[in-house]
């Protein structure tokens, strides 16, 4: 018997979180947060059955908050079995989770201040689900597993990690299962990639599997073509250097900011745009690039190439680095045309608020919005056309020209998606479950599923046990 049930991403993106069980053992495929709602927090907990399991192994697909931002919670919940991951996807959850903590603990001084102040008293969901102590407990855990290597995790259960092209570090893991008298396999794809993101190799499927967790994120859709939105991209930059505006880039720190640093490198190269000035506003980002130069032997060819060569640096000439709170404040008094890249990535906090506030009322300026914002969230209320938006208590017209790229995605789209199924799918899939997005994205992915290759997907809900 083996046993799949999913706590998190299922029907929806975030949360991702996966109990599979045995006769002989019981392992978590992620344990990450729900992101983006008002109520998460009381749905970031270890759910009962995990909590009255025993959990023998934990594996983590990468390093993303909404795949590992639970287990700083599991370990105050107890758990002191081994996390496996790679190296890089340590890297990045010391520094992804770190980061949660901080707002955690922030948030939680912000209501005790107000509750102080009302005289009121605070609520058991008010205190931080984690601090810094459980994620150093939680990094402490981890045990690093390398692409291509097997693994035994748990008692009957073996695990090897293939490049998912996501993140760095991302990996889709393949687990080999003692099952009664027979091996099966099952593989769990992660995040998948698209083709082409920069450093990162494409995604790897696995080769042969029995039953498959596919993600579904895009599952309605293709994505516009790099090219197209290079050249969409550059028209941009180019539009604003005429106009001597800003430009500015709210992007998430890890992943995010260095893919855009490339593309912005490789126009320079190309000599379609100039090197104009480059204001890289985020410490976090700055700290991902200390894991991505750690880590350039994960790197694909033409980026290993462009890094060896110094190629990279040379085209990203114009970067300027700003750590402290001063650095970035003084951006304010630069002239354009410049480039500013800011997190948070949809506008929700951090540094991005106040060049937001700075700026958004000017015409010359533009805010190009490059990764998914959630419904809510102030990047979305940009990209869908808000006359106005308040920050920090003001409210401010928009007369910035807002732009949305969608060709950046760090997602396969659903053609990308079919492929990277085709190529295990062959090897007789009994089983397709598909998570990890919407039932508006895995509903057509299901269809043409079925279409292309005769398998009848299950499309799980919040705990709903599946047996395989
Ligand atoms: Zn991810």
């Amino acid at each position: 018997m083996i046993r799949i049930t999913p706590y998190g991403a299922a029907g929806e993106v975030t949360g991702s979180a996966y109990m599979l069980e045995t006769d002989a053992a019981t392992v978590l495929i992620d344990f990450g947060m729900f992101q983006g709602d008002k109520d998460d927090d009381a749905r970031n907990v270890v759910p009962g059955a995990v909590h009255r399991a025993t959990v023998n192994a934990v594996l983590l697909t990468h390093g993303h908050l909404d795949h590992a931002g639970r287990l700083p919670v599991l370990i105050r919940d107890g758990y002191r079995g081994p996390i496996y991951c790679t190296h890089a996807t340590r890297d990045i959850a010391e520094i992804i989770l770190n980061d949660a903590a901080h707002i955690q603990e922030s948030d939680y001084e912000r209501k005790q201040r107000r509750a102080q102040r009302s005289g009121r008293k605070l609520s058991r969901y008010d205190v931080p689900l984690f601090d810094h102590e459980d994620v150093e407990q939680a990094l402490s855990q981890m045990v690093i597993i390398e692409y291509g290597g097997t693994l035994s995790v748990a008692t009957g259960v073996q695990a090897v990690f293939h490049d998912a092209g996501h993140l760095l570090g991302s990996a889709s893991v393949e687990l080999r299962i003692q099952d009664a008298d027979r091996e099966r396999i099952v593989v769990f794809s992660g995040d998948v990639g698209p083709q082409n993101l920069p450093f990162l190799h494409d995604p790897e499927p696995p080769r042969k599997a029995d039953v498959v967790v596919l993600e579904s994120t895009y599952g309605d859709r293709d994505h516009r073509s790099l090219e197209e939105t290079l050249r969409e991209f550059q028209q941009i930059i180019v539009d604003a250097i005429e106009q001597n505006g800003k430009i500015f880039i709210p992007s998430f720190a890890i992943g995010r900011v260095q893919q855009m640093m490339f593309h912005i490198a490789e126009l320079v190269r190309d000599r379609r745009i100039p090197a104009i000035p480059i204001f890289l506003d985020s410490p976090m980002a700055i700290r991902a690039n200390a894991v991505y130069r750690k880590h350039t032997e994960l790197f694909d060819t033409e980026s290993s190439q462009l890094v060896e060569g110094g190629q990279l640096l040379h085209d990203l000439r114009s970067i300027r680095v700003c750590v402290t709170a001063d650095e970035s404040k003084a951006i304010n008094d630069e002239q354009g045309p410049f480039i500013v890249i800011a997190g948070s990535g949809m506008c929700t906090a951090g540094r991005i608020m106040h060049h937001i506030r700075n700026s958004i009322s000017d015409p010359t300026s533009h805010f190009v919005i490059v990764g998914y914002q959630a419904r809510g969230s102030l990047g979305r209320k940009l990209v869908d056309g808000a006359p106005g938006v308040k920050i920090m208590g003001e409210y401010h017209n928009v007369r910035a020209q807002i732009h949305t790229l969608g060709g950046f995605s760090a997602h396969a789209g659903q053609t990308e998606l079919l492929d990277w199924f085709g190529a295990v799918a062959q090897s007789g899939v009994s089983s397709l479950l598909l998570t990890h997005g919407e039932d508006r994205a895995r509903k057509p992915l299901r269809d043409k599923v079925q279409e292309r290759f005769g398998v009848s997907a299950f499309l799980p809900t919040y705990s709903e046990h599946c047996e395989v």
